[in-house]
């Protein structure tokens, strides 16, 4: 008797109801359901990936088959990083013919996607945090010869405390060295070139690691502009927009950023993998750089002179700027909200306030439109994605 024939197909389901109590959806994905559990012993909250694998008209045995690989894959792969500090933890696992269970410590504050969409755009400071903990998780994976494959806002999730956890290793593989891949998965708008050519040409020398550094670097310019790097209506010219490097530091989104930071973006999103940072690299660059000076201060009369010179000098400085400065008036209001400051932060916040909702996955990339701040642009992107069929994750 083989081991298959000894356990009944609903065991593991069984197993998982025995011992926690199922509560409303997380989140939802092509072949995945994530809900909130209680573990019925401790009353403790958890979150259940619950992946259907039922034969059913919309999937074909062979899809099924491949779902399950992949899922066996994902599980391999969420063991291999247990323990890391900012990778989700797999608490348990379930198995039964018909579904997985793959039970998580709950993030209660949700996406990094959700954060930005409430924040708009956030700050150097707050995408340094973060960006420094996702290089560090990417370089841990890399050390392991782990691609992630699926890095974005989505699949980042928040702590209580706001450190990220990196979560969804379905698209993730570990390679051996030197290996390459050819298989194109991903989300469109967070495609490294490499993938992209690889779907064009049955020849090409694969890809490897590098692929991660290119989302990190798409991650990374989202967080602070609000908007992808790469966006069109037409998902067949983002691609091309994408395999050319084309992206910009655009006005005024940009105007007020460091030119370090844009350094750092400009070195991540390199369509030469082979001149691509790596994730060290990046750590390395001068963004992430802190220097802490102990100094230990006696009163120096020069110093104090200089002091005052400087602040006579400000003073007088603002004091001429807020002169010249043109005051804000209805009129300029009317003629061109959008290039004053504050009043292009308001209507940045107000759009995704409206349109948060729609912003959200299970659309295509429209998160740029509202950047836009035509209505003309808006209605065009939501007539574009009527006519064509959203792709979100191949
Ligand atoms: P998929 O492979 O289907 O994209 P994910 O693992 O990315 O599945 O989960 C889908 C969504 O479910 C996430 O984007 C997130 O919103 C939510 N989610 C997943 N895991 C958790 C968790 N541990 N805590 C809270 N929400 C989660
Ligand atoms: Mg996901």
């Amino acid at each position: 008797m083989t081991k298959e024939d000894e356990i009944p197909d609903w065991v593991g389901a069984l197993e998982f109801y025995d011992k926690y109590d199922p509560k409303e959806i997380l989140g939802r994905g092509v072949s995945s359901v994530v809900r909130r559990c209680v573990d019925k012993r401790t009353s403790q909250d958890y979150a259940v990936k619950v992946i259907d694998i039922t034969p059913s008209d919309k999937m074909t045995p062979q899809e099924i088959e491949e779902i399950r690989d992949s899922t066996v894959k994902e599980i391999d792969i969420l063991k291999k990083v247990y323990g890391q500090e900012n990778i989700i933890q797999l608490k348990d696992c379930y198995e039964s013919k018909a579904f997985f269970f793959l039970v998580f410590d709950l993030m209660k504050r949700g996406e990094l996607f959700d954060y930005l969409t409430e924040k708009v755009t956030l700050s150097e400071k707050e995408t340094r945090k973060i960006m420094r903990a996702l290089l560090e998780v990417v370089q841990f994976l890399h050390s392991q010869n782990i691609v992630h494959r699926d890095l974005k806002p989505e699949n980042i999730l928040l702590d209580d405390d706001m450190n990220i956890k990196l979560t969804d290793f379905g698209f993730s593989v570990q390679i051996q060295p030197g290996q390459t891949l050819n298989e194109v998965c991903g989300t469109p708008g967070y495609l490294a070139p490499e993938i992209i050519e690889c779907s064009m040409d049955p020849n090409h020398a694969g890809y490897g690691t590098a692929v991660d550094l290119w989302s990190s670097g798409v991650i990374m310019y989202t967080l602070l502009a609000g908007s992808p790097p790469f966006w069109h209506r037409k998902q067949m010219l983002m691609l091309r927009m994408i395999l050319a490097g084309k992206y910009e530091f655009s006005s005024p989104e940009w105007d007020d950023r460091s030119d370090t930071v844009k350094d750092l973006i400009s070195r991540m999103l390199v369509v030469d993998p082979q001149k691509r940072y790596t994730a060290l690299d990046a750590l390395n660059h001068p963004f992430f750089q802190q220097y802490v000076v102990a100094e230990v201060r006696h009163f120096s009369p020069y110093r104090k002179f200089k002091v005052i010179c400087m602040t006579v000098l400000a003073t007088m400085r603002i004091y001429c700027n807020y002169r010249r400065a043109k005051p804000v008036t209805k009129e300029v209001i009317k003629s061109d909200p959008y290039a004053v400051k504050p009043i292009r932060k308001l209507i940045d916040a107000c759009a995704f306030k409206i349109y948060g909702h729609w912003v959200k996955k299970g659309q295509t990339q429209n998160r740029a439109a509202l950047f836009e701040n035509t209505p003309k642009a808006i209605l065009l992107s939501l007539a574009a994605e009527q006519e064509e069929s959203p792709l979100h994750t191949w």
